[in-house]
């Protein structure tokens, strides 16, 4: 499907007159639309909430945007639980999902009444003396299925080689630890896939948990009342890929429902998710200039971003597709390497790409970057993170996160009592 942009080429050129390139826009219609669709799929369980991966676009104003729409966080550092209390989700709408976690950030995450979802069997102890002698009333474990799930793709790697989560023995022996210990509430976390787009994958998936919980009941009488699915859902990032139909992934996991979690007496179970990427991916855009052209053993187009902006092709050698704006319906008859301005030759973000002639000023816009993008950025060979905008629903546009810096780069910078640097 031909990738859209929510401006217009005009409407683009007069918000670049007032925002500088690079930046990233989101469109709060469409994350709002999305959000809700996902929502509406899966209200057929009996109890259902998706929990916003913080780390895929940690920015309070679009995590409240979802939260209007029902959505809870998902964190993994003491940063992205403070973000979700400032965005105004709160308590046991927000699951810690971390991993090699210090007691302080325990300590914060139970005293907000967040779910801490344990990453293995010893930290059951480690949670316990960080908490000053008990554990928290609820409490989940992340499963690793091992060989049991195979077919996972690169991101996260085969079960058996991720570092995540406890062996199958090891969480029947934590629910039953826990149970001793006074815990009155459980949940079960997996995940194991990374922007997946075969929608049997998390039928799979939710049949390996509920399959656990049907056994941690039968052998230590622990009654699972949550499994989180995790995240993992894909975006079609290539212009022939199709959006993952939320409904047949809900109908596909209800079928084992169904069959496994109703017959044994686990109903009503609710059902969670933490997806980032395709709840606000697809509606997220790096918006660049192109400011130089090269014509050596290749052609090169040269925007005023960088990696340091959006990782994902250099790290990965992710395809992110790219429009250059008023050129949409042009001929794709030139080949580039589109690239950024690091000093790493894996700065591009695409290689032999076919795209309209780009001339100098031109504006290009790389799509689906709304989540996993800003997020990941660094300041590697100095530079500076774009600042990011939201598109509103009644058409205005409002800096959500303004540009970095100078004085922000060097605000780490701790020159006291060094010779020659007297301020
Ligand atoms: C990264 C991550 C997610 C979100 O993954 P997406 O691919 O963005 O949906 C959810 N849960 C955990 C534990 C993660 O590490």
């Amino acid at each position: 499907m031909a990738k859209t942009f929510p401006l217009n080429d005009s409407e683009l050129k007069d918000l670049v007159k007032k925002v500088p390139t690079p930046f990233y826009l989101y469109d709060e219609k469409a994350i709002r639309q999305n959000m809700k669709e996902f929502t509406e799929a899966f209200s057929i369980f009996p109890i259902f909430r998706e929990h916003f991966a913080v780390k895929a676009c940690p920015n309070p104003y679009i995590m409240k945007v979802l939260a209007s729409e029902g959505a809870g966080a998902d964190c993994s550092s003491l940063p992205e639980l403070m973000l979700s209390e400032l965005a105004g989700i709160k308590t046991d709408k927000v699951i810690f999902t971390s991993n090699e976690t210090p007691a302080s950030e325990y300590q914060y995450a139970y005293k907000q009444g967040n779910i801490i979802n344990l990453d293995d069997i010893t930290h059951i102890e480690y949670l316990k003396k960080a908490l000053g002698g008990k554990l928290p009333e609820t409490i989940c474990f992340r499963y690793n299925p091992g060989k049991a799930k195979h077919g996972c793709n690169s991101i996260i790697g085969a079960p058996e080689e991720a570092k995540y989560g406890l062996t199958r023995q090891q969480m029947i022996e934590a629910y039953e630890i826990c149970k001793k210990e006074g815990v009155k509430h459980f949940g079960m976390h997996t995940m194991v896939a990374s922007n997946e787009l075969n929608t049997d994958f998390f039928a799979d998936t939710a049949k390996l948990v509920f399959e656990l919980a049907v056994e941690v009941k039968e052998k230590t009488g622990v009654r699972i009342e949550f499994a989180d699915l995790g995240g993992g859902i894909g975006i079609p990032y290539k212009p022939d890929q199709k959006k993952v139909d939320y409904k047949e992934v809900a109908r596909k996991i209800r079928r084992m429902y169904d069959e496994i979690v109703v017959p044994a007496g686990l109903d009503p179970l609710a059902i969670y998710f933490e997806c980032g990427r395709p709840i606000t991916g697809p509606y997220g855009w790096l918006v660049s200039t192109a400011i130089h052209e090269k014509h050596i053993y290749r052609e090169y187009i040269a925007l005023d971003s960088c990696m340091a902006d959006l990782m994902r092709p250099g790290m990965y050698g992710s395809y992110h597709e790219i429009t250059v704006s008023g050129k949409e319906n042009a001929p794709k008859d030139h080949v580039y390497d589109v690239v950024g301005s690091l000093c790493e030759n894996c700065d591009k973000f695409a290689v032999q790409r076919e795209l309209p002639k780009i001339d100098m000023g031109d504006l290009v816009i790389i799509h689906d970057a709304g989540a996993h993008g800003r997020a990941m950025g660094y300041n590697y060979n100095g530079k500076l993170r774009a600042g990011e905008y939201l598109l509103r629903e009644d058409g205005s546009v409002v800096e959500i996160r303004r540009r970095e810096t100078i004085e922000d780069l060097f605000a780490t910078l701790d020159l006291k009592g060094v010779e020659g640097f007297k301020a």
